[in-house]
């Protein structure tokens, strides 16, 4: 601190404050220089991976995932850069363990997609598994372009939790991407929550969950609810509905640092 600051800080009450303010007279005192700023370089292309990130499915193959129900190889479809859902093999998730992160994902309803409501081109990202079925915390994926559901339940909600701010949806047959920003729920030594997780969603470019505090993990039926894990998997849903299956592509995480 300057002289002339800590002089100013001797004295009492407002008068302090006004002489520090006096003080600092140069805009060199309120500029931040160190520790420089990380360099990360973008991708050249929209939706690809910046360099510090983790490549999760580059479209080449599945090396990074497994099967969420065994840990076997994951066992969904990988054609033409882009995997598609294998509904009979079940849900697949991260060899990795991730605490905070930002995630981008792609994905696309089949443009021959049939069903309606719940069950036309269900899917969705859990942002930490719990469980090898659908335990954990869902950002929903399905088709809501001009399909109805429960709000709370249509595409880019966190499922039974928060309805999307608004209904960025594209036509089935098109790519769509989430770009997610999720900072996990922290635990105490004695399993207790401490901090409860929170979301945020960018859906096709469209802010749609901001900053959405959640309950505890998705649930289906009744009221969700919290217990302690460390870090987590993300997992990808093979949903049960008899519509055809979901695809994705360019999948990539950054992960945050820990609070
Ligand atoms: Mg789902």
């Amino acid at each position: 601190m300057k002289r002339s600051s800590v002089l100013a800080f001797a004295m009492v009450g407002g008068l302090a404050a006004v002489s520090l303010a006096l003080a600092q007279t140069k805009p060199e005192e309120t500029e931040v220089w160190k520790p420089a700023v990380p360099v990360v370089a973008p991708a050249q292309d929209a939706g690809g991976a910046p360099a510090d990130a983790v490549v999760l499915f580059d479209g080449k193959n599945l090396d990074q995932w497994v099967s969420a129900l065994d840990k076997s190889p994951a066992g969904w479809t990988v054609s033409d850069g882009v995997i598609t859902v294998d509904k009979a093999r079940g849900n697949i998730e991260t060899k990795r363990a991730f605490r905070d992160y930002q995630l981008h994902l792609e994905w696309r309803v089949p443009a021959n997609i049939t069903g309606s409501g719940q069950a036309r081109g269900n899917s969705g990202v859990f942002l930490a598994s719990t469980g090898p079925r659908d335990q954990g915390y869902e950002v929903q994926i399905l088709d809501s372009y001009g399909n109805a559901t429960y709000v709370n339940g249509q595409a880019a909600s966190v499922y039974k939790q928060h309805p999307p701010l608004t209904n960025a949806s594209r036509k089935p047959g098109e790519w769509q991407s989430y770009d997610i920003v999720w900072h996990a729920p922290v635990f105490g030594a004695d399993g207790a929550l401490t901090t409860p997780a929170n979301v945020t969603v960018i859906h096709n470019g469209v802010l749609v969950q901001d900053r959405a505090v959640l309950a505890g993990e998705t649930v289906y039926i009744g009221k969700p609810s919290y217990k302690a894990h460390g870090p987590a998997p993300i997992k990808l849903q093979a949903h049960g509905d008899p519509s055809e299956p979901i695809s994705f592509r360019n999948i990539w995480v950054r992960e945050l640092a820990s609070r």
